[in-house]
């Protein structure tokens, strides 16, 4: 069984224009230790697909449709109790500019103690305990646990919080942009720890970013989304060396590719579309230069193409096997 099996899932936000469909049939499977990424531009329903899974949504969000299988249980099904010790014990999340969310007037050691005492029913002194632990793991010396938020650098803030996302031993760990708001020396080491914490720990790992090169140094898949749908799934090799959809062509050629050619970089001509009122057939078709008649009127179906990934393009045939 998969540790995590999200399933056609459909999140929409009622808002006074209208509904908006941000996340619009997804499905991706994670096994246990495993890491995906979700890549794809702002706005393509990444963080909104982590925040469905987490049952997070603000008010205006409802998964109006599919399923979320952690370990079999449906988790856009749950009683909110129940998701409440799934989001600690089994699932955590580690936003974009999370270590500004510290409160600035609490000791480090105490925010993580209270989530370690809330969620695992533990006394005080043992909390402390597991805290220094913690500290250490994210390598940060556990003789700074009485400290406060602004005695950290914006780097060991994200290690903190990367702490107390660890606090009650999660199988899966979710990283909305983990390291986004980070110089980029600052970005390489959060990346080695957050790797080296899933090897010595063996949990899984959901990595969202925009950022490919992120992707081909820490993922196993990924899964490319664009329009609130999955556009592309498949190992990181196969997205980054032989990518299928013209999007994620463009997306491969946007960055600086340690696995392909060395042409210079490009942007995407256009913007994403408005899920108001996405665009009928293909959502990529207004930036697409392959566009045919058949693409503006049919929405093409996610199916295995003979280099292995699945891909969702009118040009992309199913596999010859
Ligand atoms: Fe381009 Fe058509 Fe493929 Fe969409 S289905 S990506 S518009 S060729």
């Amino acid at each position: 069984m998969s540790l995590l099996e999200v399933r056609d899932l459909k999140t929409y936000f009622r808002t006074k224009e209208g509904v908006v469909k941000a996340v619009d049939g997804v499905s991706f499977s994670l096994q246990e230790g495993e890491v995906l990424a979700l890549v794809g531009e702002s706005g393509c329903g990444k963080t909104t697909t982590a925040l469905s899974i987490t049952r997070l949504l603000p008010p205006e969000g409802e998964v109006v449709g599919g399923e979320v299988l952690f370990r079999g249980l449906d988790l856009a099904k749950e009683s909110t109790q129940k998701i409440r010790r799934t989001r600690w014990k089994d699932i955590s999340i580690v936003f974009q500019g999370a270590m500004n969310a510290l409160n600035p007037v609490m000791k480090i050691g105490d925010q993580i103690a209270e989530a370690v005492m809330l969620h695992e029913k533990t006394a005080y002194d043992a909390a402390r305990k597991r805290v220094k632990d913690l500290l250490e793991l994210v390598e940060i010396n556990p003789e700074r646990i009485d400290q406060y938020p602004h005695e950290f650098s914006g780097g060991m803030k994200q290690r903190v919080m990367i702490a107390m996302a660890l606090a009650c031993r999660p199988r899966l760990i979710i990283g909305d942009e983990p390291t986004t708001a980070l110089d980029v020396m600052v970005q390489a080491q959060i990346l080695d720890l957050l790797e080296r914490l899933r090897r010595d720990l063996q949990m899984a790992m959901i990595l969202i970013t925009h950022d490919l090169s992120v992707m081909g140094e820490t993922c196993d898949k990924a899964a490319v989304m664009y329009g609130g749908k999955i556009v592309e799934y498949g190992t990181v090799e196969q997205i980054l060396e032989q990518p299928a959809h013209p999007y994620t062509q463009k997306l491969v050629t946007s960055f600086p590719n340690p696995y392909g050619s060395r042409e210079m970089v490009s942007s995407i001509p256009g913007v994403p579309p408005n899920l108001l009122t996405p665009p009928s057939g293909c959502r990529f078709h207004p930036r697409c230069e392959h566009a045919s008649d058949t693409c503006r009127i049919s929405e093409p179906p996610l199916r295995q193409i003979d280099s292995g990934q699945v891909v969702a393009c009118h040009l992309r045939g199913e596999t010859s096997e």
